[in-house]
């Protein structure tokens, strides 16, 4: 047998094939004008899978490829509310492909190409299904080219929340958990698959454009300006970001040698000026304790007041939607090794962002003059952390590993007892083991992808000779509230 091969293309690294040794000799003329005929109907592939089985967003993501980078040439015009995009996206075939989809929302597609050659597409709901013109071969890297235009949609999640491209009085934030970053570039969105980034925007001159990464380049021609961000480490597209409007931007260097890029949106300097200030420290605090951090860069962005419905981890700077509060910006801080660093392998694992950045919230008063981390603990299992009480009930709805259903991935069961299972295994393995255990996970899974699973393995390993049985069974996947604090 002999594989069929399209156009010349770049290739990734070998594919091993275990106990062959594979060798491709000369075909005779008369063969090879066979096996070109049976090519040509492009024979071997099958299309990649429309999502990746999430057990809460079944659509998102895309079976088949793997991509390593994205490269988003985007412009916008805040008086029309109209994007053009150009997404570069280079890719690895995980299988022999005949068609691939990526996940893409709104907009108009002006064309595919798939290695500079156009190639056919059609588009159902949520799913650009891309016919490369010859067949992609398991372990190739392939380049695929998508230019779109239109008005970019704003999200509705199932929770409620809005996200997507999020239109503010003088430009835009574009956000994506779970699931909005389809709305603004096509891509294979779901946490399993990272990749880096290079981000251009351009808008009228006067506005600024931030995104992740650090700034790449600033140019101004006939009355616009392109602002260039480069991520050099793997980022989840739901972290994906990029923030338009009047931003005063700063640069300030940090004891451990980055630089904090924050942009703060000129209605709200004054009101941010205190809580950002304390960055560096926080910054610190969080080294200390989480180990070192895991991105080339930090900040934050402040946009304007009410610009989101929530706060965001996005990658490198989380972004509020008006001046933080210190609470806020720990906890969106410290997602960067706990959500963005450490990425869940499902929305499922979701527990796994939000309970630690909860926790180190708690960490942080403990610290800081305020209540302990059990003390907090005991007032939400007593039931008088809240005043409400039924917001005190609502974290025993369901399990921290086993949310409801979709719209409820953002509710207390996820943050605070997922905090209070942390609490539960520093209470078991005492303070000098728990802080081990929280940086060793930054460490063995940095800039990876990990499951409720693959972190219980990981405590357990940590500290063999302890019983986290009725933790995880109790606490961790149990319906209702423990019988025992
Ligand atoms: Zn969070």
């Amino acid at each position: 047998m002999v594989s069929c091969r399209g156009p010349p293309r770049r290739r990734g690294p070998p594919r091993r094939i275990t106990g062959v040794t594979r060798s491709i000799r000369p075909l005779p003329a008369v063969l090879l004008a066979v096996v070109l005929t049976a090519c040509s109907g492009g024979v071997h592939g099958s299309p990649g899978g429309q999502g990746v089985r999430d057990p809460y967003f079944p659509r998102a993501g895309n079976g088949g490829y793997d991509v390593a980078h994205y490269g988003l040439t985007l412009a916008y015009d805040p008086g029309r509310h109209r994007l053009t995009g150009t997404a570069v996206i280079t890719a690895r075939a995980t299988q022999d492909l005949s068609a691939f989809d990526l996940d893409f929302k709104g907009m108009t597609v002006d064309g595919v190409t798939v290695e500079g050659n156009g190639a056919r597409w059609n588009r159902a709901g949520q799913e650009l299904t891309v016919r490369p013109r010859s067949d992609l071969e398991r372990g190739e890297t392939f380049r695929t080219t998508v230019r779109y235009s239109g008005t970019p949609e704003t999200l509705t999640d199932p929770d409620g929340s809005k996200e997507g491209w999020l239109r503010t009085a003088d430009g835009a934030l574009a956000l994506g958990e779970p699931t909005g970053s389809m709305a603004w570039f096509p891509g294979n969105h779901h946490p399993s698959d990272k990749a880096t980034y290079d981000i251009a925007v351009t808008v009228p001159q006067g506005l600024t454009a931030v995104s992740n990464g650090e700034p790449a380049g600033e140019t101004t021609r006939n009355g616009r300006t392109t602002f260039s961000w480069h991520t050099g480490q793997p980022m989840a597209s739901y972290v994906a970001m990029v923030a338009i409007g009047h931003f005063d931007l700063t640069r300030t260097a940090l004891k451990n040698g980055l630089t904090a890029y924050v942009a703060v949106d000129r209605t709200q300097t004054e009101a941010s000026r205190q809580v950002l200030a304390q960055l560096p420290d926080i910054m610190e605090w969080e080294e200390y304790n989480f180990g070192p951090y895991p991105f080339s860069s930090t900040g934050a962005v402040v946009g304007p007041e009410g610009s989101a419905g929530y706060a965001l981890e996005t990658q490198n700077r989380p972004v509020f939607p008006g001046a933080p509060e210190t609470g806020t910006l720990v906890h969106e801080l410290a997602h960067q090794w706990y959500g963005d660093s450490v990425t869940p392998a499902s929305w499922r694992d979701m527990w796994l962002n939000e309970g630690f950045a909860t926790y180190a919230e708690w960490l942080w008063r403990e610290d800081h003059g305020g209540q302990t981390a059990q003390q907090t603990f005991d007032q939400l299992y007593r039931g008088d952390y809240y005043d409400d009480p039924e917001q005190s009930k609502a974290i025993w709805a369901y399990p921290p590993a086993k949310p409801s259903s979709a719209a409820h991935i953002s509710d207390s069961p996820v943050y605070e007892r997922g905090a209070m299972v942390l609490q539960k295994i520093r209470q078991t393995v005492g303070d000098d083991t728990f802080y081990d255990i929280i940086q060793g996970w930054a460490a063995a899974r940095r800039h990876g992808n990990a499951s409720t699973a693959d972190f219980t393995a990981y405590v357990q390993k940590k500290a063999p000779h302890k019983d986290f049985g009725p933790i995880w069974r109790d606490w961790l996947y149990g319906d209702g509230r423990p019988e025992h604090p």
